[in-house]
């Protein structure tokens, strides 16, 4: 090899850890709030063309890693040659660093359960309230043994299960990520949003949430502030934000969840803040929409008519499919 030819290969070598990162790399392991088994809210993140990420909720994981893995969205995922596993078990063992839980509702945490036996060694990033549900729900030795490392013993320890603060900042091990969480009101029980950060770009991942009207609160509100210079300068990527139902819904009946007109409310209050015309392309994942067993057009179809119908602050809203993968 010449000694150009040699240089070039040590650079493109040495590219992958100290590449600026410039967005992310997200990829549905989970599209539905219910009822497909395998099929629950789960979102891989990590930073354009660094497998290294986090999954934001875990309702699905090893089947969203093996539809995943069937439409090519780890085609680029090289597994060593020592290495004893296929490519989804090398995602999950050693590309998935750790789990950010929104709230311990059991279709945002069941793929993490059924995987934990085969799992690896990670953390577990989740606001107190939430990790104390976690530990008491499942890790109890009655539904589930205890892989975590607090509750009852003994203890497996294999998730450590961090306790994050509201607001703050921490570093996500193991990746080029940062997460900083945010309260949210999901019906008496408290969720969380999610702000992922890489470089100076961020995603937001959101978990269960009510309208604040019908909450009570300014749960989301508070987000939009938190986030809203980082919309006016381009660095917010995309947000990923339930819809649970469509607008037929009367408020009273929303569980502690979304419509679409609650939704484009909220949006336009982000707007607000953030600057007009400031939201124009924003990707805006949806999620959490059931799948349906009845006969007909299947509800995300309806829940996308009505999201656009109410489109005045031209976000670009996208119904996920399982296994699918983009790049913000
Ligand atoms: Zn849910
Ligand atoms: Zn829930």
């Amino acid at each position: 090899m010449n000694r150009i030819a040699a240089f070039v290969l040590s650079l493109s070598v040495a590219l992958p850890g100290a590449a600026v990162a410039a967005g992310f790399d997200v990829v549905t392991l989970g599209a539905r709030g219910g009822i497909e088994d395998g099929n629950l809210s789960a979102f891989l993140i990590s930073p354009q063309g660094d497998p290294r990420g986090v999954a934001c909720d875990v309702g699905a994981l090893v089947n969203g890693l093996r539809v995943a893995e069937a439409k090519g969205a780890f085609d680029s995922v090289a597994v060593p040659a020592d290495s004893p596993y296929t490519r989804i078990g090398y995602m999950l063992a050693e590309n998935v660093k750790g789990y950010l839980v929104s709230h311990a509702h059991m279709d945002h945490i069941a793929g993490l359960i059924a995987a934990s036996p085969d799992d690896t060694k990670k953390p577990i990033y989740a606001l107190p309230s939430v990790n104390a549900d976690i530990s008491s729900t499942y890790f109890n030795w009655d539904a589930w043994p205890n892989f975590g490392d607090r509750g009852k013993e003994p203890q497996l320890k294999k998730y450590a299960m961090r306790d994050l603060t509201p607001g703050a900042k921490t570093a996500l091990d193991g990746t080029a990520m940062s997460v900083t969480a945010f309260p949210l009101a999901h019906s008496g029980v408290e969720s969380t949003a999610f702000l992922i950060e890489t470089g100076d770009d961020a995603i937001l991942c959101f978990g269960d949430t009510g309208p604040d009207e019908v909450e009570k609160s300014t749960a989301i509100a508070d987000i939009w502030t938190a986030v809203a210079g980082k919309v006016s300068d381009g660095k917010l990527k995309a947000v990923i934000i339930e819809t649970s139902y469509t607008n037929a819904q009367p408020d009273k009946s929303l569980f502690g969840h979304l419509t679409p007109a609650w939704l484009l409310k909220s949006l336009r209050g982000l707007e607000e803040k953030a600057g007009r015309g400031s939201l124009k392309d924003l990707p805006v994942v949806i999620s959490h929409i059931k799948y349906s067993l009845k006969k007909g057009a299947p509800p995300q179809d309806d829940i996308l008519k009505e999201l656009v119908a109410g489109n005045d602050v031209g976000a670009k809203f996208i119904i996920p499919e399982q296994g699918m993968k983009w790049s913000f």
